[in-house]
């Protein structure tokens, strides 16, 4: 593998909805002259065509059923389809996910235009994820591991690329054990500070969770995501130093990182 052609890309990294000039969840990983879209929330195919990667893609990863995750299924879905019909898009997700684009199509199908008529099952062959297993994205092998959230939620891993991304949920040692050496780990940075609900009950990571995850797990750079206010990036990024001593950087929209 060429290493020095594997890129990830932040598109989007707000938690909730877009804001502040960020789209929500969304990332771009190249490589081997190959392009994965991991999460679609809303805004992602505006930054993607605006930039120009809108094309080619050759899989999408969806890491749960959340609106900042997926909501821009449908524009990408329509991207896909109108005004030229592309091949459909290979769509690694959950059940849950599944049923979504189905209930989808129900809502947004055009049934004068024939392409359009279901629009999600023509943009996306979608292939489920098993939990705890592997499978392989754009010649890479993804491994999925379940986190501790209020929806089937999976963070995934590229041991070829050494890059783990948690998704969203709270700290576990699961979490701790998956990201285990990590070259890059890209967690969600969802608050600054946040009572046992927020963290335990909901299922996110504080700034200072963030810290400890990557220390425990011994990961080499850090990359801050999932905003609930990118203001707070940085005084988060502080507090995550508290307790990492590696690289930390803060996610914003067309940042690329070379793996
Ligand atoms: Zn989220
Ligand atoms: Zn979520």
């Amino acid at each position: 593998m060429n290493k020095a052609a594997t890129e990830f890309i932040v598109l989007g990294c707000r938690a909730g909805s877009p804001g502040e000039g960020a789209a929500a969840s969304g990332y771009l990983i190249r490589s081997n002259g190959k392009t994965i879209l991991l999460d679609c929330g809303p805004g992602i195919v505006l930054e993607l065509t605006q930039r120009g990667l809108a094309d080619p893609l050759d899989a999408v990863i969806i890491t749960h059923a959340h609106a900042d995750h997926c909501a821009d299924l449908v524009a990408l879905a329509y991207h896909r389809l109108f005004p030229v019909a592309r091949a459909p898009l290979p769509l690694w997700s959950t059940s849950s996910v599944g049923h979504m684009l189905k209930a989808l199509d129900e809502v947004f199908g055009i049934p004068t235009l024939p392409a359009l008529a279901n629009p999600l099952s023509h943009a996306f062959d979608f292939r489920p994820i098993t939990p705890g297993g592997t499978f392989c994205a754009a010649d890479l092998t993804v491994e999925a591991m379940a986190t501790a959230h209020p929806t089937p939620t999976f963070a995934v891993r590229f041991p070829e690329l050494g890059l783990v991304y948690t998704a969203d949920g709270a700290l576990t040692d699961a979490l701790v054990t998956f990201a285990q050496s990590a070259a890059l780990l890209v967690a969600e940075c969802t608050y600054l500070t946040a009572d046992s609900y927020d963290l335990n009950g909901h299922g996110h990571m504080s700034a200072a969770q963030v810290g400890q995850l990557a220390s425990r797990a011994g990961a080499r750079r850090l990359l801050l995501t999932h905003f609930a206010t990118c203001a707070e990036a940085q005084r988060s990024a502080q507090i995550v130093a508290e307790h990492f001593a590696g690289e930390v950087e803060t996610a914003q929209p067309g940042m690329c990182m070379n793996l």
